[in-house]
């Protein structure tokens, strides 16, 4: 991302952001309510236009090359949207087929094991709890098996046992070469996951390092950084 700016209407929420993130890295970008986190990923995916500057994912523009853009990211987005005329298996195969995968059934039962729905494979979705619906959401974003995986706050709604394997899906995911890019208000989950942690807020990012290097801050100004 170069210089990269978003602005609605009377809102600027993105102000100029400038970041790189390599491939293979499991990368966090945490901010408050309205930094504009969800903007960015918005951007990446094709969803929204830039105002300025430019944003590439996998080395295709998101503007110019969005269609491959997109299809190299795997976006799990924050709101439960779900189609609530399929079951779990034909939401995850429709949309197999949107991406000229026909024969992705082995991909869509390792998914549905390790997602723990396996159980749920013939239910309707829209009989599926909320923190289910959630891991569908995970399902649906990696049943074409990007190179780039986008988690904006994933966890909202998992309990604490099923986010432990959630992660530890993702974890493994990532060692197989998935870059990941997790968006969180929460520093701890940054820290026990990510190499390195960006800190957006008000558009702007006020911090960039390596969580190693943040974790020696002094608690009160790494507060101060997620609060203010
Ligand atoms: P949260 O953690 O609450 O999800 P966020 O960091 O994801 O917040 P964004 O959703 O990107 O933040 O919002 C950034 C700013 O842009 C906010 O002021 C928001 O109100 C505004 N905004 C986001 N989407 C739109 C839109 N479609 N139209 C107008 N303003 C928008």
């Amino acid at each position: 991302m170069r210089a990269l700016e978003k602005r609605y209407r009377t809102v600027h929420a993105l102000r100029g952001v400038d970041l790189d993130i390599a491939e293979g890295e499991f990368f966090a970008l945490l901010g408050p309510n309205g930094a504009g986190k969800t903007t960015l990923i918005s951007l990446l995916a094709g969803l929204a236009r830039p105002s300025a500057g430019s944003a590439a994912v996998m080395g295709h523009d998101v503007v110019r090359d969005y269609r491959l853009a997109r299809r190299s990211l795997g976006v799990v987005p924050q709101e439960l949207v779900y189609d609530a005329f399929f079951t779990v298996r034909e939401m995850l195969r429709f949309q197999s087929g949107y991406y000229g995968l026909h024969r992705n059934d082995a991909w869509i039962d390792e998914l549905l094991e390790n997602l723990s729905l396996a159980d749920k494979a013939d239910a309707y979705t829209r009989t599926l709890s909320g923190g289910m619906k959630r891991r569908l959401l995970v399902a649906q974003a990696l049943v074409h098996k990007p190179p780039v995986i986008v988690l904006d706050e994933p966890t909202a709604g998992v309990d604490v046992e099923l986010r432990q394997s959630l992660w530890a899906f993702i974890r493994r995911l990532n060692r197989e070469g998935h870059t990941i890019l997790l968006t969180t208000h929460y520093l701890e989950e940054a820290e026990e996951l990510c190499e390195r942690v960006a800190m957006l807020k008000e558009g702007r990012i006020v911090a960039l390092d390596r969580t190693v290097n943040l974790l020696r801050r002094e608690d009160e100004q790494r507060l101060e950084l997620v609060l203010s």
